[in-house]
C-alpha cells in the first residue's frame, strides 16, 4: 500500500537539496520585489497546522518504507553518491509517492538536515511553527539542522521572545534576503523592508542563538545608487555582525543582480529608470564594499553562477586583504581584457583572470560565442550581463 501523499514547494537553497522539505506556507505573502520572478503569478496561503502536521506524519510514513528496503538489502543508509538500489527501487515500485523522492535524498545523507518552505515560514504565529518544529524533530530524531528563509519585516515584528521559543524548538538558521542595506536602493525595488528592520530582525536571530545568512545582491543599486548600496549595505552587515556569536559569525552569501526577462525590473529598466551595472562595474563595487568592511567578522560566501568570482569567499577580517586583491588584479587589466575576462566566465571558460591566458581557454571562448573576436570591450560586457539572467 503507497504511503499518504505531502506537499512540496518548488523552491529551496542550492544548500538545503538533500533536506527533508516541510511546507507550512505557500509562495510567498510579500510577492513585490521587482527584481525577483520566483512566484509572480502564484498566491500566497498560510497552510494549517494540522496539514502541516500530517505532511510530517506522511514524511515520516514514507521514510519508514524506504528504510525498511534498505534494511532488508542490508545497506548503511548513508552513502554520497546516487540513491542506492534499495531506495530506488522502493520508489519506482510505488510504495511511496513520487514526492518520496525528497526523503530518499534527505535519508541517503544521513536524515540530518530540515528545510522550511516557502519564502517566509516565520510568517507563521510562533506557536504554530514551534509545534511543526516540535513534531518534526520528534518524528525525525536524527536532524541537526532546520533552516528556513525569512522575511526582514516579519523577523523584526517578533518578540525576541518568540524567536527564542523557535530556537527552543529547534530552528537552528534563517536565511534573509538582505539584498541591500540602503533605504533608497530597498524602497526602489519594493523590498518592503528598511535598513533599520534588518538590523533589528538580523540582531535578534543572532541574539536568540539561530545561525544567520544575509543574502547580498551586488549591482542592485544599479548605476545612481551603486554608492548609497555600498554604503548602506557595509553598514547593515557591520551592525548585524556584532550580534553574532564568537564561533557562530554573520554569513553573507552573494547574489549578484540580474533582470529576469518579465519581472518589474525588466520594466523599470526599459523605461530607463534602472541601470544594471555590468560585470566590471560590480567588481568594483564589491572592492568598495570590502574596503567598508574592515574589522568586521563575517563568513563570505560565493556559491552561485550569478558571481563572477567563485573564488571570492572566506573568513572576514582574515581574508580581506587577499579578496581585494582578488578584486584589484581584474580592476588592473586593461578594459578589453577584463570584458573578455567578463564574456569568458560568463559562459563557463575563465574561472579566475589568469585563466584568458591559456590559449585552449581561449579557442574554448570562440568557439562558444561566435563573432567574440569582432566584439568591443562595451558589446563583450554587455554581453555577459545579459548572460547573467539564464542563470536564474
Ligand atoms: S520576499 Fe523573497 S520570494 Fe518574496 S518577492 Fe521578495 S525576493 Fe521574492
Amino acid at each position: 500500500m503507497i504511503t499518504p501523499s505531502f506537499e512540496q514547494g518548488p523552491i529551496r537553497p542550492p544548500s538545503e537539496a538533500s533536506s527533508l522539505l516541510v511546507r507550512v506556507i505557500r509562495n510567498c505573502t510579500w510577492n513585490r520585489c521587482r527584481f525577483c520572478p520566483v512566484y509572480k503569478g502564484c498566491r500566497s496561503s498560510l497552510r494549517l497546522v494540522d496539514e502541516v502536521l500530517a505532511d510530517v506524519e506522511a514524511m515520516r510514513a514514507a521514510a519508514d518504507v524506504l528504510e525498511r528496503a534498505e534494511a532488508r538489502e542490508g545497506r548503511d543508509m548513508v552513502t554520497t553518491g546516487a540513491l542506492s538500489d534499495a531506495l530506488s527501487g522502493a520508489l519506482h515500485a510505488g510504495l511511496v509517492p513520487p514526492e518520496a523522492f525528497q526523503v530518499a535524498l534527505f535519508l541517503r545523507e544521513g536524515g540530518r538536515a530540515v528545510f522550511l518552505q516557502d519564502a517566509d515560514p516565520c510568517a507563521v504565529a510562533p506557536e504554530k511553527l514551534a509545534a511543526v518544529l516540535e513534531r518534526t524533530r520528534d518524528l525525525f530524531s536524527s536532524v541537526t539542522t532546520v533552516t528556513a528563509y525569512g522575511r526582514a519585516a516579519t523577523l523584526a515584528r517578533r518578540h525576541p521572545s518568540d524567536l527564542t521559543r523557535l530556537a527552543a524548538a529547534g530552528l537552528s538558521r534563517v536565511h534573509i534576503g538582505m539584498e541591500s542595506g540602503a533605504d533608497a536602493v530597498l524602497a526602489r525595488v519594493d523590498k518592503g523592508c528598511t535598513a533599520a528592520q534588518l538590523i533589528q530582525a538580523g540582531r535578534q536571530v543572532l541574539e536568540a542563538g539561530i545561525e544567520l545568512c544575509f543574502y547580498v545582491m551586488p549591482g542592485l543599486g544599479g548605476r545612481d545608487l551603486a554608492d548609497e548600496h555600498v554604503r548602506g549595505t557595509a553598514a547593515v552587515l557591520r551592525e548585524v555582525a556584532t550580534a553574532a556569536a564568537p564561533g557562530r559569525p554573520l554569513v553573507v552569501r552573494l547574489r549578484t543582480t540580474a533582470v529576469v526577462p518579465g519581472t518589474p525590473l525588466a520594466a523599470d529598466e526599459a523605461a530607463g529608470r534602472f541601470a544594471l551595472p555590468d560585470d566590471i562595474e560590480v567588481v568594483a563595487e564589491l572592492r568598495a564594499l570590502f574596503e567598508q568592511l574592515e574589522g568586521v567578522r563575517l563568513e563570505l560566501r560565493s556559491d552561485h553562477l550569478l558571481n563572477l568570482l567563485p573564488g571570492l569567499e572566506g573568513s572576514l577580517p582574515a581574508d580581506r586583504a587577499r579578496l581585494v586583491a582578488m578584486l584589484d588584479e581584474l580592476l588592473a587589466l586593461p578594459a578589453a581584457e577584463q570584458a573578455e575576462f567578463a564574456l569568458g566566465a560568463r559562459v563557463g571558460v575563465f574561472r579566475e583572470p589568469q585563466d584568458r591566458l591559456d590559449s585552449q581557454r581561449q579557442a574554448a571562448l570562440r568557439r562558444r560565442v561566435a563573432g567574440a573576436d569582432d566584439a568591443d570591450a562595451s558589446e563583450k560586457l554587455e554581453a555577459a550581463k545579459r548572460i547573467r539572467a539564464r542563470f536564474l
